[in-house]
């Protein structure tokens, strides 16, 4: 071990889990662009929203100005069951690659939902219930957000009615049961519940689902109940102010010892891990005083950023949301079924799609098979069992300190490790057995799904 200052986990106080959360979108020039009404194409109003969403949820939604948010004390009482998350020295990574790197993790699997997920959902069922609401609607991908309501909704005495993307329900029968123990109610999507469902179903029939389909029937569910509204677990503006609670307590660790990084990297689905984790850091670049090379990392089978286009889409493939301004591969692109991952949204979170337009950080797409060698070659080195949506940044963290191992360059990595990968096992299986592809959407494919964006 080269460097015995740093212990191998900073650990925080409970007094030291953040009071506020940072909204970063104060400091940005450019602000995100707005949600747009779908049909007359002008910005959604409050109270337009206010049949979908909860009241306080909105107003976090809609300001691009104040610069924090006080976190309402039994928020904070709940973070500390399992916050401040450590931060790891990777000294074992280190020394397996041979790199002069300092590289640092984030790890936010240490909860039962497994992934920092849970961030946000304590925080969005404690504005539900304390607007007198009976229960929640959503959708999960891979199970992980679904798992984290599930918990959250427990919590506090909630309904939670989870659409799950039919693909991750029969892949993934031991996450429905964790979200059926913790009290939800798991319904596969696309299913003939639903008006939008059965259209799906009728145009796709046998369809393996999507998250964007699978947010259409949660979105019907919450306005036709009474009491009940949507809440969704990324993209939106509102989510990654709660994750603003990793790159927080992130730079409080660092600046304790004087770290700074070089480097932050985050794998990118609906971009709320990452913009959670950079929102500090992109916030000092943005006022001048320092400066980071912020990398987001995606599926090459989901390419968003890389090979989307910056446009106004609709956020769900039955067309029911609101339109966001964000990098899009359409919102009918339905990801090949092989590809397990949490990231197959076909949008992005619009904070951090402005913040790429700008030129304010960069992305990379790193294909399937490499983030599972990745994945296991940590997991071997640094015991975690890593989550194949984090492997994608353990992939390019991997990637930058060999890098700095060419060039002898010392430089000083951060990444977030955003959750663990036990439920996972059918992808690390299919990897094992040399089974798993690597496929990734051709270009037509993509001007296929392109050349359906909505007209604005
Ligand atoms: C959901 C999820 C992601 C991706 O979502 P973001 O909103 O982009 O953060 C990444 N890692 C894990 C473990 C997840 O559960």
């Amino acid at each position: 071990m080269s460097d015995h200052t740093i212990p191998y986990k900073i650990y925080l106080s409970e007094t030291e889990i953040p009071s506020a959360w940072y909204n970063l979108r104060a400091d940005m020039k450019n602000k995100p662009a707005p949600l747009l009404n779908p049909g007359t194409h002008q910005p959604m109003t409050a109270a337009e929203l206010s049949g979908v969403f909860c009241d306080e949820l909105i107003e976090q939604e809609l300001d691009d100005t104040t610069p924090f948010f006080a976190i309402p004390e039994p928020i904070r009482e709940y973070y500390r069951t399992y916050r401040p998350s450590p931060l790891v020295r990777a000294y074992h990574l280190e020394k397996a690659l041979g790199t002069p790197a300092k590289i640092y993790y984030k790890f936010e699997g240490n909860n039962t939902s497994g992934s920092h997920k849970l961030n946000s959902a304590i925080a969005q069922a404690y504005y539900a219930k304390k607007q007198g609401l009976k229960g929640v609607t959503t959708e999960t991908g891979a199970g992980q957000w679904g798992t984290a309501l599930s918990m959250a909704c427990s919590y506090f005495g909630l309904d939670c009615k989870v659409y799950m993307v039919k693909v991750s329900y029969e892949q993934k029968p031991f996450r429905r049961e964790v979200m059926r123990t913790y009290g939800a109610s798991v319904t596969p999507s696309p299913s003939m519940e639903t008006a939008v469902g059965r259209k799906i179903l009728a145009e796709h029939p046998g369809t393996t689902g999507s998250l964007g389909c699978a947010i259409s029937e949660a979105v019907e569910v919450a306005t036709s109940i009474p009491g009940y509204r949507y809440v969704l677990g990324s993209v939106l503006n509102q989510v990654l102010l709660h994750q603003s609670v990793i790159g927080l307590e992130t730079k409080t660790a660092l600046d304790k010892y004087g770290i700074t990084p070089d480097i932050i990297i985050g794998c990118a689905g609906g971009g709320s891990n990452l913009g959670g984790l950079i929102a500090p850091f992109m916030g000092e670049k943005l006022r001048g005083e320092k400066d980071y090379r912020i990398i987001a990392v995606e599926p090459a089978s989901c390419p968003s950023f890389t090979r989307g286009k910056y446009a106004y889409d609709f956020c769900d493939t039955g067309m029911v949301c609101p339109l966001a301004k964000m990098y899009t591969l359409g919102s009918g692109f339905i990801p090949a079924p092989n590809h397990v991952g949490g990231l197959r949204y076909h949008g992005m979170s619009s904070t951090l799609s402005q913040l790429y337009a700008d030129g304010l950080m960069e992305a990379v797409s790193v294909p399937q098979t490499s983030v599972f060698e990745a994945a296991e070659y940590f997991a071997r080195v640094e015991g975690i069992l890593p989550a194949p949506e984090s492997s994608h940044a353990i992939r390019v963290a991997i990637d930058e300190a060999v890098k700095c191992r060419e060039s002898g360059e010392e430089k000083t990595i951060v990444f977030g490790l955003t959750g663990t990968g036990y439920f996972d096992m059918v992808a690390y299986e299919k990897f094992h057995d040399g089974k798993m592809s690597d496929y990734i959407p051709t270009d037509e494919e993509l001007k296929a799904s392109l050349d359906k964006l909505p007209v604005v």
